[in-house]
């Protein structure tokens, strides 16, 4: 590749705080708010122009999975509507609390935020990490206001792909350890003008749906192109709006933006197709139309960073309990999307999933190696491809993001890395805060 040099500049420096949450997502937003909420100077610096991640601007349609105390409680008790719309509880074996409205929710965080006292900066993306050999001292961003640097003590990542991390030298491998192959790009979408009286909501790959034609499954495989061919329509809680999640692109590399672009216009063009299906072969979508599409593709998985401890399958499985625990009673299975077409990989595991007590995950999957004074929080922390299927649910992502705060904001209480934290003193802090370690 070609390239040319970049002249040397001095840089304003923006701000100096004591923590700099990167990515206002689940695991961001909630990582800022703890932080706050334990007394110390907070700043959120999120990339694009809102706040909540994929669960706002990727359109989530449900916190899925679920985990018991703290924070994550919290956001749900504020952010959740009431809805007159039958039978939400039944749409995905969860409950209706767990229904996202996207515009409520990113007012609700807005409000929180506020109220914890961190300062929030939109819009400004984190580019290059500010290093004195090994230590993390603050972040390079880009935004309208040009190039500005922003120091901290501490600093987590949790823009999901864990950009800077990646740029301060943890280690990390992409995507499956076999062959790197990640899961596949989506990007979801409303649809209005649905007849809910009538309407039909399959809401795992599993479920397959009788209709006059078949079922909804089978016939999507048949009647869908390549790679589309799964069925997920899942209620709102607002009249005639379902959240449609069936475009569908494997083998996109997330941290490459020519491969984002690409995908992007891919899935722009299935959203007509799965329309035009959905039209004529599900019961009560006769009329329905494309209302609204994410702000930015959803990117299910990209780098695994390499922690000071690497979650797998097996802790998964046997639910081992961490003496270092920070994030406990994590429910949810293995959601591996196809890595080659539609509906589930051949490795996923959904509704057969056999572990139901809930598993736990450790500090050290937070601390990265090699790299001082940096936090990993949310899709971002250290495991296997097959544990992240699990933890990358947005529930669990809050929790990571809460256990991530507290750490950072006793850390600096203490006047000590996160490293040589006391880990007893973070549980203690989090149980006080409800999280049920
Ligand atoms: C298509 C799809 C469907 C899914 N369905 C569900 C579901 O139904 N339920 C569920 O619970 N989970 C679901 N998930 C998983 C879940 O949404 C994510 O794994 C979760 O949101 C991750 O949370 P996070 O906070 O780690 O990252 P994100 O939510 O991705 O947030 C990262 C934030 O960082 C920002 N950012 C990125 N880079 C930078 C940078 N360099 N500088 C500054 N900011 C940056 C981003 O703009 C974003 O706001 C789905 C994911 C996808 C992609």
């Amino acid at each position: 590749m070609k390239v040319i040099m970049e002249p040397a500049r001095e840089i304003p420096v923006a701000v100096e705080t004591d923590v700099i949450v990167l990515g206002a997502g689940p695991a961001g937003f909630s990582a800022a708010v703890c932080a706050a909420r334990e007394g110390v100077r907070v700043l959120l610096l999120e990339g694009s122009g809102d706040l909540g991640g994929t669960a706002t601007m990727g359109l989530m349609s449900h916190w899925i999975g679920r985990t018991k105390g703290g924070f994550y409680e919290e956001i749900l008790d504020r952010s959740t509507e009431s809805s007159d719309n039958p039978g939400l509880d039944e749409t995905f074996g969860g409950s209706a609390r767990q229904i996202i409205n996207p515009e409520k929710l990113k007012n609700v965080m807005a409000e929180l935020l506020a109220e914890s006292g961190a300062k929030l900066r939109l819009s400004t993306r984190a580019c290059e990490p500010v290093m004195e050999g090994d230590t993390i001292r603050g972040i390079f961003a880009e935004s309208k206001s040009g190039r500005e640097a922003f120091l901290a003590d501490v600093i987590i990542d949790a823009t999901g792909d864990g950009d800077i991390a990646a740029k301060a030298g943890v280690p990390f491998s992409m995507g499956r350890e076999t062959d790197g192959k990640m899961q596949p790009a989506s990007m979801l979408f409303k649809l209005g003008g649905v007849d809910y009286e009538r309407a039909v909501f399959p809401g795992r790959f599993e479920d397959e749906t009788p209709v006059p034609a078949g079922t909804l499954q089978h016939l999507a495989k048949e009647q869908l192109k390549a790679p589309l061919g799964h069925v997920l329509l899942v209620r709102s809680t607002l009249p005639g709006v379902v959240t449609c999640n069936m475009t569908n692109v494997p083998d996109v590399d997330g941290t490459d933006a020519a491969a984002l672009t690409d995908a992007t216009l891919v899935c722009r063009r299935q959203m007509e197709e799965i329309v035009a299906f959905l039209r004529r072969y599900a019961p009560g979508y006769e009329n329905c139309y494309l209302m609204s599409a994410a702000s930015g593709i959803g990117i299910r998985e990209t780098r695994h960073f390499h922690g000071q401890y690497v979650l797998t399958e097996q802790d998964i499985l046997e639910a081992r309990e961490f003496p270092d625990r920070v994030v406990t009673n994590a429910h949810f299975n293995f959601d591996i999307h196809n890595m080659s077409g539609a509906g589930l990989d051949e490795t996923g595991v959904t509704a057969s999933f056999p572990q139901r007590k809930g598993y736990s995950i450790p500090y050290r999957c937070l601390l990265p190696q090699r790299v001082k004074r940096l936090l990993l929080a949310g899709r971002d922390i250290s495991g296997t491809h097959m544990a992240h299927s699990n933890y990358r649910v947005m529930p669990i992502c809050a929790n990571l993001g809460q256990a991530a705060g507290t750490a950072a904001a006793l850390s600096i209480r203490q006047g000590v890395t996160p490293d040589q934290l006391d880990v007893k003193d973070l549980q203690e802090a989090l149980r006080g805060r409800g999280v049920l370690i």
